[in-house]
C-alpha cells in the first residue's frame, strides 16, 4: 500500500487490513513515498518521520511491514518504480498495489501506466466522499473495494494538530506520541502562549489544559485540502 503516511492513520490501517482479508494477502506492505516532493503546495514532513510513524502504526500486526524502498531511492516516487524494487525483491510472489480509489482516478495518466498493471492487480479502496467509475479501468487487473466508512485523512489530522485538537483514535496511540515527540504538525500553535498551571487555579480550565485538549483559540489554518492532484503520478 502507497501512501504519503503523513501521519498514517487508522483509515489506512483499516484499508490494509479489508484489503488483506478479502484477497487473502499473506502480507501487506506499507510504502512510505520518498523524498523531497512538495505534495500540493505544502512541505511533506521529513521522510524518516513518516517512515518510523508507519513502522510504529504496523508493529502490531504480523502481516504488516514496512518499506523502504521509495525512501531510499530518493526524489519522486513513481509507482512503476516502487513495482520493479517490490519484485525484485519478492520475485516469486503475487503483487497487489492498494490505493485510494482517489489515485486509482487518475491512474490511467501514470507513468507506464501498462506497465503497472502487468506488474501487479490494482485496490482501490473507497473512501467517504469519493466514487469511482470503473469503466475506463482495465477489466481484470483492477478491483475496487468498499471500505467501512471512516472519514479520516491525513489533512484532517494535520489540521487539528496545529489547531490544538486531539487526534488521539484517529491515529495509533503511538503515532500521537511521536507527533508530540517531535512535534510535527504544530505551526498553528507556535505563537500561542504555554498553558501554566500553578496553586489554586482550576486545571480543567481551557487555557491550563495541554494543548491537543483545550477548544481552538480562532479559525487557525485551512487544513489542507485533498486534491485529486495529489494523486497523479506525479508522485503519490
Ligand atoms: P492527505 O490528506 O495528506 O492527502 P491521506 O489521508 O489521503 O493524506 P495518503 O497517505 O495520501 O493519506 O493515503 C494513501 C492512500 O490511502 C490514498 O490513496 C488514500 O486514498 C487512501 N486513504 C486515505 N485515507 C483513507 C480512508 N479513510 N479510507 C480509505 N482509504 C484511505
Ligand atoms: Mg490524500
Amino acid at each position: 500500500m502507497g501512501g504519503t503516511f503523513d501521519p498514517i492513520h487508522h483509515g489506512h490501517l483499516v484499508a490494509a487490513s479489508e484489503v488483506a482479508g478479502l484477497f487473502g494477502l499473506d502480507e501487506v506492505i506499507f510504502v512510505p513515498t520518498g523524498q523531497p516532493w512538495q505534495k500540493s503546495d505544502r512541505q511533506v514532513s521529513p521522510a524518516e518521520d513518516r517512515y518510523l510513524m508507519t513502522v510504529v502504526a504496523t508493529a502490531s500486526n504480523p502481516r504488516f511491514s514496512v518499506s523502504r524502498v521509495d525512501i531510499d531511492r530518493g526524489g519522486p516516487t513513481y509507482t512503476i518504480d516502487t513495482l520493479v524494487d517490490l519484485r525484485a525483491q519478492r520475485p516469486e510472489a503475487e503483487l497487489f498495489f492498494i490505493t485510494g480509489a482517489d489515485a486509482l482516478a487518475q491512474i490511467m495518466t501514470w507513468r507506464d501506466g501498462d506497465r503497472c498493471f502487468e506488474l501487479a492487480h490494482f485496490i482501490g479502496v473507497t473512501r467517504p466522499g469519493y466514487t469511482l467509475a470503473d469503466s475506463d479501468l482495465p477489466a481484470g487487473r483492477v478491483s475496487l473495494v468498499e471500505i467501512p466508512a471512516l472519514a479520516i485523512s491525513s489533512s484532517d489530522c494535520r489540521g487539528r494538530v496545529a489547531r490544538g485538537m486531539p487526534v488521539w483514535y484517529l491515529v495509533p496511540d503511538g503515532v500521537v506520541q511521536y507527533i508530540e515527540k517531535r512535534g510535527l504538525y504544530r505551526e498553528g500553535l507556535r505563537h500561542r502562549a504555554p498553558a501554566a498551571v500553578s496553586g489554586g487555579e482550576d486545571p480543567t480550565a481551557p487555557a491550563n489544559r495541554p494543548a491537543y485538549d483545550r477548544p481552538p483559540v480562532g479559525p487557525g489554518p485551512a487544513p489542507d485540502t485533498d486534491s485529486p492532484s495529489d494523486y497523479q503520478e506525479v508522485p503519490r
